[in-house]
């Protein structure tokens, strides 16, 4: 499995770099996690964006789906011969949110719930629900074939339970908007939380991202380390491509 950030800002983008989007890849098949601002833009650098297999959303704030209707544009006006529709996978907790990810004959959208296991292509999917202002689902991928786990929180605070959905990933990615001295709050992770999640959840390796603008990156890595001890963690940058 091959994860390729495509954007990892929090909340909008920032000096040329967009807000959250990961691509992950096993075999020949491409699912797009999150959407965020200049998606579309990092994406066409990799693949020609009507050869998408699958999008899954974590949750509707625009940070994380500020792409998806111009993704949904170019599967509409690029093709010369007719595309098979998108599958678009998202909760339904925002009907008015969930009724637009289906633009007919160009994207279907497709209910996920808290516990269900989603089969999409070459990987299993599993959820759970994060603190945060709107309903919003941190995701479990396994790949099948090797049985390899990518672990995103999506955007959340900090949560009992959320280092047994971790537990042994093999890479996990954050939401680390804080620094030290803000925990438990409403929306998203410190870097304390990160690190001491990373070592409960015994995981291999963290990246983190949902960064915060306004923030020393230096810092924001230097303190998630310090609480991860031995465990690998590194910043979230544009195309930093990570292979399982
Ligand atoms: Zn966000
Ligand atoms: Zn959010």
């Amino acid at each position: 499995m091959k994860i390729t950030v495509l954007g990892f800002w929090g909340g909008y983008p920032y000096k040329g770099e967009g807000t959250t989007s990961y691509l992950v890849q096993s075999e020949d098949f491409s699912l797009l996690l999150d959407a965020g601002s200049s998606t579309l833009i990092r994406l066409e650098e990799k693949l020609d964006p009507l050869t998408l297999d699958a999008v899954l959303l974590t949750h509707y704030h625009h940070d994380h789906i500020a792409d998806l209707g111009v993704l949904q544009y170019l599967r509409q006006l690029k093709p010369t011969t007719p595309v098979e529709e998108l599958n678009i996978y998202g909760h339904t907790e925002n009907e008015d949110k969930f009724k637009e990810l289906t633009m007919p004959g160009i994207s279907k959208g497709i209910a996920y719930q808290e516990h269900d296991t989603l089969e999409i292509g070459p990987f299993l999917i599993t959820f759970k629900r994060t603190i945060h202002p709107v309903p919003c689902f941190a995701t479990r991928i396994v790949e099948k074939k090797t049985g390899k786990v990518f672990v995103f929180t999506a955007d959340t605070g900090y949560l009992d339970g959320l280092s047994d959905f971790c537990q042994k990933a093999d890479l996990l990615i954050t939401d680390t908007y804080f620094l030290e001295g803000n925990e438990n709050h409403k929306a998203h992770l410190t870097t304390k939380e990160t690190g001491e999640l990373a070592k409960e959840a015994n995981v291999s390796q963290v990246v983190i991202s949902h960064l915060n603008q306004s923030l020393a990156l230096e810092d924001v890595l230097s303190q998630t380390q310090y609480y991860a001890e031995d465990i690998p963690v590194q910043l979230a940058k544009i195309n930093l491509t990570i292979t399982l």
